[in-house]
């Protein structure tokens, strides 16, 4: 009781506060996308021009002007390979610009990916490291890469999403031996991550996929083990924000039709996921706090099986942003960068993984989430600070 009437002071700022040492207070426990815009990434933005001319061309303005506002849209920037690196500084230099010239506080949307032996049963994003050598390289050639960079970025606050898929192999995927093997790798390498990263202005979002995956009665005690066990090795005062949930996959926030194929399952969309899993997180000592990849949506029926994750149509662009629905959730996101394959699966047509989809995005523009409201004009948002390009 003393320490909190003590910490209420401290927020305060009285003198009798100042004596305390910080660590006496817990945390105050605030929402990072409260009040902050997710940063528009540029380069996006102009993969997006293509889409727009595809709608010009077929005299259809509305969705053109929807295309206008997704252009002013923030979405996760994916850093899948070293040399993707590079993604990282311009991003940050576009937020510090929108921030400083533009006078909008930013979070900064990133994604960690480039686990040893990544996606070791799909198979569609393999990466580029593995094994033990690819442990070492991970470490000192992509982490402490990630690390440098946000140490000199404190004057912006960041949501990083961290290796998509690699709890939900670790804890279903057991019996195929390249992710049997991958396993112990991985954990050394997301513990590593996660250490590396503690920085105030950093809140780190551990990936555990989705309701059809980890959401099952039998998973949801395995999940929380697994996460808690990659917390530990990455010792004591290693703080995460929480969890993330659904990247590049397409389960609704809150499903307007219960599909068959969800039957059985307490996590049958993503807001329930979400309640199911916290009572076993909390027993981790784990935070049960989320944000929900929402950039892609199933329409009803799409799907004959919940295991179809590979650019699924029909879907639509979803709704992002703050949501008072569920108090566990910190924000509705767009990881996965709508347009952009799942890889050569799915819609017929479907390039490699990460590649630009036009026609994919062209359905998922027509089938947007009522909240993606046409812009005003057709002609591109500009700033001075905003880059001249794409
Ligand atoms: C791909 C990455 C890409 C990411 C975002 C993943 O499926 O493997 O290369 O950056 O999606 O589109």
């Amino acid at each position: 009781m003393r320490t909190t009437a003590l910490c209420s002071l401290a927020l305060l700022g009285t003198a009798a506060a100042a004596v305390m040492r910080r660590d006496d207070c817990p945390a105050p426990d605030v929402n990072p996308f409260e009040g902050r815009r997710v940063t528009v990434s540029h380069g996006y933005a102009g993969q997006l021009e293509q889409t727009f001319d595809s709608f010009i061309a077929a005299n259809d303005t509305l969705n053109a002007r929807k295309v206008r506002t997704v252009q002013n849209t923030g979405t996760f920037v994916w850093a899948p390979s070293i040399s993707g690196l590079d993604a990282l500084d311009a991003t940050i230099s576009a937020a510090r610009a929108e921030q400083i010239q533009g006078g909008v506080d930013q979070i900064v949307g990133l994604v960690l990916y480039n686990v040893p032996d990544r996606d070791c049963s799909a198979g569609e994003s393999a990466g580029e490291l593995s094994g033990t050598d690819g442990l070492r390289r991970y470490k000192d050639e992509y982490v402490d890469a990630w690390a440098d960079r946000l140490s000199r970025a404190s004057d912006l606050t960041f949501a990083i999403v961290i290796e998509p898929d690699a709890i939900g192999n670790m804890v279903t995927n057991e019996g195929i031996p390249f992710c049997a093997q991958a396993k112990p790798i991985q954990e050394e390498a997301i513990a590593y991550a996660l250490q590396k990263l503690q920085f105030d202005n950093v809140h780190l979002y551990i990936d555990i996929s989705h309701g059809g995956w980890l959401g099952w009665a039998d998973n949801l005690p395995l999940t929380a083990q697994q996460a808690g066990k990659i917390v530990r090795m990455a010792g004591n005062d290693t703080k995460i924000r929480g969890f993330v949930t659904n990247v590049s996959n397409y389960n609704p926030f809150q499903a307007e039709v219960r599909e068959d194929y969800t039957e059985w399952n307490p996590s049958w969309d993503e807001d329930n996921f979400a309640r199911s899993l916290a009572p076993f997180l909390e027993q981790e000592g784990l935070p049960a706090r989320f944000i929900i990849d929402q950039s892609r949506v199933h329409l009803p029926g799409a799907r004959e099986e919940w295991g179809e994750w590979c650019n699924v149509y029909p879907a639509g662009l979803g709704k992002q942003g703050l949501t008072d629905a569920n108090p566990l959730i910190d924000s509705l996101v767009w990881v996965k960068p709508p347009g952009e394959s799942d890889g050569q699966c799915g819609m017929p047509g479907a390039p490699r993984a990460g590649a630009w989809f036009n026609d994919y995005m062209i359905m998922l523009v027509e089938n947007a989430h009522e909240s993606i409201v046409p812009a005003d004009s057709l002609e591109r948002a500009r700033q001075p600070w905003w880059p001249n390009k794409n």
